[in-house]
């Protein structure tokens, strides 16, 4: 039977060789610029927000694994979902990578990292969190400009 990190692998390369998302969204969606210099990671984040929904995101750009399906569970994690939901998604991946404290907050929205959890081993790599968090630090962003 095959282990949970197995299990982890194959989602991994399952976002990487087909990712989720892909391409572009014309103006006036939200856009931004992500590159990771350590790895050569190169990541473009496009959101299209209505209201206070993410109705769309696309995501070009070129890079290690870990970065391509980053953004490849990413979109598909915060698609549709709205702003407040997104915000929280973002922290739970960010304590799962160890790089922001839990805030343990009850008024955040519960949210589910579903795929995402298949990162989780690249904790232990500390070179590639910031492949695996470059999707992430684009998207707050794009979302920001
Ligand atoms: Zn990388």
């Amino acid at each position: 039977m095959p282990g949970l990190e197995d299990l982890y692998r194959e989602i991994i390369l399952d976002h990487y060789r087909s990712p989720r998302n892909r391409g572009e969204l014309p103006p006036p969606a939200n856009k931004a610029e992500g590159h990771n210099p350590l790895c050569g990671d190169e990541i473009t984040v496009f959101v299209q927000v209505d209201g206070d929904v993410v109705s769309d995101v696309k995501v070009s750009g070129q890079g290690c694994s870990i970065s391509q399906s980053s953004a490849s569970m990413m979109s598909q994690a915060i698609k549709g979902k709205s702003l407040d939901e997104v915000r929280a998604l973002v922290h739970r991946f960010k304590v799962m990578m160890s790089i922001e404290e839990d805030a343990d907050d009850a008024t955040q929205p519960a949210v589910k990292l579903g795929d995402l959890e298949a990162l989780q081993g690249v904790v232990k790599f500390p070179v590639r969190i910031k492949c695996a968090t470059l999707a992430w630090n684009t998207l707050v962003e794009a979302l920001e400009s």
